[in-house]
């Protein structure tokens, strides 16, 4: 990675140009950029975030987007469109989400900006519900995905770590039970985890919730969209949705498995009082009276739209399609490694699998895997690496260049087993080790990703 990209061939902007580019010009050479930065992905070989990787449905999703790109949501007077698709949204994921078994409740939802948006969301709710207590907590199984520690930094909401079982990688539900104490709000569990695809006991957790009076929130972030898929398809995946009593959140991307575009997620809430507990509205500003449901302000109208057409473009059995494909690939993929005895899967994953090494650093292997194009996503304590498979890898021929792929990597793992391996664990796919100066390290490389002084080379 270029630490100045693009700047041998494209001119480098430190101020505004005097006068304005041609139009033609400056689409030329996006289009450049992105043709070969699709590349990566196209071939079915990077992990995780490239959901849908189908250029005729992007095309489609742009067109709608493009309808109302320029509307701000905010002035609902200018846009009924927006509050139409943004009900049915929620509606219909309500819906995926088994909310009809919520018959003495009022469900509801929020979109927000992202899986992070819908976790702070979360959060946020939870602490407004319960006013009289100063510090709440939240109970947050090790596994469960970082942005609920951003949500507890940002909204001063303490997060009790609970530690899972390191053979099943579900969260430790003694611990959880004993941990529960007079300023615990909520418990968390994943369906799935981002790290190893493992579901935690939703049941369980839901039954402890509703014991002790308090909140769970589901992660879903991530499986939201294929898991039900997954179930009805008749896939081992235990309940994790509003069918299991004492699920009072849960929080389902549209943009990774809804297969929209990036920026939004919905936020599913078993009743709405919950959702309506963390409203923001100030009445007595000189500038009007002021409210909005989330945390943002103006927000494009365009992705409601693109959001809206991507999940009723593919209806039910587009989704079902997608993820038949996918858990049939996954589980191929997972075959592969099994053939291996030096290597080992990491509990009960789904479509998405973590696999470790007793033998050797299982960073050799990624090392290898990143030789022939493969981006995998890398995992720490124990060091593991991970595959979230996505319609890119659900291609003709993608299984088979894994299988040889992974044993040439393993050859090559054992063959180098005294040396160290050059990749490591960083959840973006910013290149660089862990180290005791980590906190240094971290910062320096955040600056540098959006620091004009670093990224554009000096004049
Ligand atoms: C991606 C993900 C999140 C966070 O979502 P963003 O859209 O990246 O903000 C939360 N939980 C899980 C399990 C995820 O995979």
């Amino acid at each position: 990675m270029s630490r100045f990209p693009y700047y041998d061939e494209y001119e480098v902007h430190r101020t505004m140009p005097d006068e304005g580019t041609p139009r033609e010009e400056i689409l030329a050479m996006m289009d450049d950029m992105a043709s070969r930065e699709n590349v990566v992905w196209e071939g079915g070989h990077c992990s995780g975030t490239m959901y849908c990787g189908d250029h005729d449905h992007y095309d489609f999703l742009n067109e709608a987007f493009s309808n109302f790109s320029y509307v701000n949501t905010l002035q609902r007077d200018m846009c009924p469109s927006a509050t139409k698709f943004e009900a049915e949204i929620i509606a219909m994921t309500l819906d995926m989400l088994g909310a009809g078994a919520l018959t003495d409740k009022n469900p509801g939802g929020l979109v927000t900006s992202g899986g992070s948006g819908s976790i702070a969301h979360a959060v946020l709710a939870y602490r407004e519900a319960n006013p009289s207590i100063t510090r709440t907590n939240m109970i947050k199984p090790e596994t469960a995905h970082p942005a609920f520690a951003k949500a507890g930094h940002l909204f001063g909401v303490d997060m009790k770590i609970a530690p899972v079982d390191p053979v099943t990688l579900q969260v430790d539900l003694d611990w959880v039970r004993a941990n529960i104490d007079a300023n615990t709000v909520a418990l968390i569990g994943s369906a799935p985890n981002y790290g190893y695809g493992t579901v935690d006991p939703i049941t369980e957790l839901g039954a402890l919730a509703l014991e002790r009076g308090i909140g769970l929130h589901v992660d879903g972030c991530l499986g939201g969209f294929l898991l039900p898929f997954g179930r009805e398809l008749g896939y081992d995946i235990p309940a994790f949705d509003f069918s299991v009593p004492g699920v009072t959140t849960i929080s389902a991307d549209t943009h990774k498995y809804g297969y929209a575009l990036k920026g939004t997620s919905v936020l599913a809430f078993a009743d709405q009082s919950l959702r309506n507990s963390q409203y923001f509205y100030l009445t007595d500003w000189s500038g009007g009276k002021y409210c909005s449901p989330g945390m943002d302000g103006s927000r494009s109208g365009g992705l409601l739209a693109a959001t809206w057409a991507a999940m009723v473009s593919l209806g039910r059995a587009g989704y079902l399609r997608y993820a038949k494909a996918i858990f049939e690939t996954s589980a191929a993929m997972q075959d592969a490694i099994r053939r291996h005895p030096s290597l080992r899967i990491m509990g009960t994953p789904s479509f998405l699998f973590s696999f470790t090494s007793d033998e050797f650093d299982i960073y050799l292997v990624n090392d290898f895997l990143r030789s022939r194009g493969w981006r995998m996503n890398g995992q720490q304590y124990p060091n593991a690496i991970h595959m979230a498979v996505t319609r890119p890898q659900t291609q003709p021929g993608v299984v088979e260049r894994w299988t040889l792929d992974l044993a040439d990597a393993v050859a090559y793992a054992k063959e180098h087993r005294d040396e160290p391996a050059k990749s490591g664990a960083i959840y973006g796919g910013v290149a660089g080790g862990m180290s005791a100066e980590a906190d240094e390290f971290i910062r320096a490389v955040m600056a540098d990703m959006m620091d004009q002084q670093a990224s554009i080379p000096p004049a």
